[in-house]
């Protein structure tokens, strides 16, 4: 038995499911998709097949082709990984079938009541599988290295529309009175964790040939606004990486308890309305997900012990990307606001250094628990030192070529290694690259960027305590990143006065910028700055981005009185949270002090 995921039974010795067929019903009311999968195999299989299942009721299997009934066994539950399918096919097998339905808690899904959504009106459903959720989904070989291309029908009821992140192939009246069935085909091999799918009242508007929008009713127009410079993006992406190889980009713009920024499903990336600032300064978000096109969803990481792959590489290529489109300035303002991101990540494991290194070991350790900035933002560095030891162009060839190499596979940090030593024999030494993936916190040669503009700003910010301030001028001159840069840099509480002054200002508490809204209003938590928390409870009870609910949560724990708030506001918004979230924020609130 060669077992190559720690967080999934898939077997490299077992036969390997190449698509998946999926048939499933939608069904609201009980919080579940019910129906059935077919495993197909490239070659005719045989012996035993473990598969990964996470709160799955499995009713039966048989053999596709004959219809003959296949015993299977359930192993025990295991708390992070769920429970082994186990399945022994007959020789000579194709495929298998398998009928099964969600759990109503399924860890991968999130069921929303109409009056989560904008519209008010309808439910909405959406996934999302990364990094070990596709198996409370599908009973499948839920690790990465097992890539699947898959075909869905989709009932769902008559008036909601469901995408998938693959191509749509038409809609007809579904097999019951009131229902209707979407069917999807995606013909590229991905790993399962990019399996994705949401049920809604969605509307869409064309953006470009090859992207279009969507988003509820009342969402579509601002989104189609927001994002309307999205073919630019792709352009400037393919000159990086070459010809973008999923015909089409299309996104979804979520309702507010989506636990993420975004995540990069190939054919229909999925979005946080956050990003909808109304002066398009959060696109750097859909930069991050168009680039995972390529380093993540073209070559991806083997396991999450490798997730700085994709997540290193994609964090450089946005930041390319933003150079590109809005020049060197907003492009150092972004790696300063990564660098405040990384800072904190290491603060976090503090305690746990062996979870700053970018080559993990997570036998035993949800990845869920292990997330942080450290694979994006430490990742990202280690990609722009190699790429400074060989320059611009050199670099620019060595990515094309491993984007050639590796397309439609799921590599390891080894076989990263590997291949960067055959093209730069000793590059690797050269940039220390062992401390980088090996040893934990930053390596001596980090990179640092570095502008003038940047450099004034943070000097004003710190020098908040002496008495300096921004004057109107020099406020209106700074591009909303570069705000957050200075935000980012004046003390974490600030006595009442000063925070009356700041907001008033900087009119930060009708901001519309939720990178700008939060990172204040930490600051009006941690200060207890009374004229906020309207707000602060507006946001907490609205919006489900963990990368928002930490710190807020975390700057609400330092005073007796905005703890209650916190713990009052918490009761309220947990049921509407994504379960990620609820998770999050729960270990925010139990470092409080009694
Ligand atoms: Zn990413």
């Amino acid at each position: 038995m060669a077992r190559t995921d720690p967080h999934s039974c898939f077997d490299d010795l077992q036969p390997r499911a190449s698509r998946w067929h999926l048939r499933l019903l939608v069904d609201f009311e009980s919080r579940i998709l019910a129906g059935e999968v077919t495993l197909v195999f490239p070659r005719p299989a045989s012996g035993v097949l473990d598969l990964d299942s996470k709160g799955l009721t499995i009713h039966r299997a048989w053999v596709s082709a004959t219809g003959a009934g296949l015993p299977f066994e359930l192993g025990p539950e295991e708390p992070i990984l769920g429970r082994r399918l186990r399945l022994t096919l007959p020789a000579d097998t194709h495929g298998v079938t398998i009928a099964y339905e969600t759990s109503p808690d399924a860890a991968g899904l999130q069921w929303l009541e109409p009056a989560q959504t904008e519209g008010g009106r309808q439910p909405f459903l959406f996934s999302q599988c990364q990094a070990i959720h596709a198996r409370s989904l599908v009973p499948c070989q839920d690790s990465a290295v097992a890539r699947v291309g898959y075909d869905a029908d989709v009932v769902v009821p008559e008036g909601l529309r469901a995408v998938m992140s693959a191509g749509p192939m038409g809609d007809e009246p579904g097999p019951m009175p009131g229902t209707r069935v979407f069917h999807f085909r995606m013909p590229q091999p991905i790993p399962s964790y990019l399996l994705a799918l949401a049920v809604g009242d969605l509307e869409s508007r064309e953006l470009s040939p090859r992207s279009r929008v969507w988003a509820e009713p009342a969402t579509v127009e601002r989104a189609a606004w927001e994002f309307a410079g999205v073919e630019t993006m792709i352009g400037a992406a393919e000159q990086l990486f070459g010809p973008y190889d999923w015909e089409r980009f299309d996104m979804l713009v979520l309702p507010p308890s989506f636990p993420y920024g975004g995540m990069e499903n190939p054919r229909m990336t999925f979005l946080t309305p956050t990003l909808l600032a109304g002066d398009r300064s959060l696109v750097d978000v859909v930069a991050h997900e168009l680039a995972h096109s390529w380093t993540g969803n073209l070559v991806t990481n083997a396991t999450a012990e490798h997730f700085w792959l994709n997540e290193g590489f994609t964090v450089w290529a946005e930041r390319r990307i933003l150079r590109e489109l809005h020049g060197e300035e907003a492009c150092a303002a972004a790696w300063a606001i990564g660098q405040n991101a990384l800072d904190e990540s290491l603060e976090r494991f503090r305690a746990e250094p062996e979870l700053t290194l970018l080559r993990t070991r997570l036998e035993g350790i949800d990845p869920d628990e292990a997330f942080s900035s450290i694979p994006y933002e430490k990742g990202a560095r280690l990609v722009a030192v190699l790429e400074q030891a060989v320059g611009e162009a050199a670099f620019q060839d060595l990515l094309r070529a491993y984007m050639g190499r590796f397309r439609f596979t799921s590599i390891t940090t080894e076989q990263f290694c590997a291949f960067v030593e055959e093209r730069f024999p000793g590059l690797l030494r050269r940039v220390d690259a062992d401390s980088w993936l090996h040893q934990p916190g930053m390596p001596g040669n980090a990179p640092v960027f570095r502008s003038g503009r940047l450099d004034r700003l943070t000097a004003l910010a710190r020098g908040w305590e002496r008495g300096e301030r921004p004057d109107a001028g020099q406020v209106e001159d700074w591009s909303p990143g570069e705000l957050l840069v200075y935000l980012q840099n004046l003390p974490r509480a600030l006595p009442l006065d000063d925070c009356a002054w700041l907001d008033r200002k900087l009119g930060l508490t009708a901001r519309g910028n939720h990178e700008l809204l939060v990172e204040w209003l930490c600051i009006a938590a941690a200060s207890g700055y009374a004229p906020a928390f309207g707000r602060i409870r507006e946001v907490l009870a609205r919006v489900g981005r963990m990368k928002y609910l930490r710190p807020l949560y975390a700057a609400l724990g330092r005073h007796a009185d905005t703890r209650r708030l916190a713990r009052e506001v918490f009761v309220a918004a947990a049921p509407g949270y994504h379960s990620l979230s609820r998770r999050a924020v729960l270990a925010e609130l139990e470092k409080y002090p009694d």
